[in-house]
């Protein structure tokens, strides 16, 4: 059966996939303690905390004012907060662990029921994409999460903003998730994502479906309401009316 509704984008933090709480940080702290100890440099695990912190809110400043902050320049500042400044060989092992710290599926807790209704949009013919702004773990990596947990071959199309170059809510990201999809008429394109200020405002912006999905994150900062709030995405196709 053909649904009036032609694609479906997903956020991906908080909407396909949760972190509990610091656990990327947490595995970051160890490996950068055990690669500084090992090369004779003690560090207090505090202080490597703290830097990591530092270098999320220099990312967050440039997220919301949609410059691009990638890990590298997370890495630089971090190490500049605890002032080290490490032999090349040291800083690139410190860069590779901190690109990717060493997570498996079982880390990061998939939305439950996603698989079923991304079958489910599947059947009904409707394409599926990700837009996702990027924080510290940049986008082959989490793809490979959602590999490892099974669901990747479902999404025909991704926009991650590390690749794109820009950060919803900006059109741009939206243009490239739409244009790799087919490019539907946006209003029979549907964006579900947890936070107002990016994934809502952006989707009404370029005149889409916006579902709000408050299972992990409610959002209840500034942005606009979606059409929908959701808690399970298995009532995606209600919420639609193609279920
Ligand atoms: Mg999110």
């Amino acid at each position: 059966m053909n649904s009036p509704i032609r694609a479906v984008t997903f956020d991906y933090w908080d909407t396909l996939v949760h972190e509990p709480p610091d656990e990327l940080r947490e595995r970051r702290v160890r490996i950068w303690a055990g690669l500084l100890g090992k090369a004779g440099i003690p560090v207090d695990p505090d202080g490597l905390r703290r830097a990591l912190d530092a270098s999320w809110d220099r990312y967050v400043d440039a997220w919301q004012a949609n410059r691009q902050y990638r890990y590298p320049e997370a890495v630089d500042d971090a190490l500049a907060f605890v002032g080290l400044d490490p032999s090349p060989a040291l800083r690139d092992a410190l860069a590779a662990a901190f690109r990717d710290p060493g997570i498996d599926g079982a880390d990061l807790h998939l939305a439950e029921g996603l698989h079923e209704v991304l079958a489910d949009l599947r059947e009904r013919g409707v394409r599926i994409g990700i837009v996702c702004d990027v924080g510290m773990t940049p986008s082959p990596v989490l793809r490979s999460v959602l590999e490892r947990h099974g669901v990747l071959g479902h999404f025909d199309h991704w926009s991650f903003s590390d690749e794109v170059g820009c950060y919803k809510p900006a059109a741009e990201i939206f243009q490239h998730a739409l244009a790799g999809l087919g490019a539907p008429p946006p209003d029979r394109v549907v964006h579900v994502g947890d936070r107002r200020r990016t994934d809502v405002a952006g989707a009404l912006g370029m005149g889409m479906t916006a579902v709000r999905f408050a299972r992990w994150f409610d959002d209840a900062g500034p942005g606009p309401e979606a059409h929908h709030v959701l808690v399970r995405h298995a009532d995606l196709p209600a919420a639609l009316g193609i279920a």
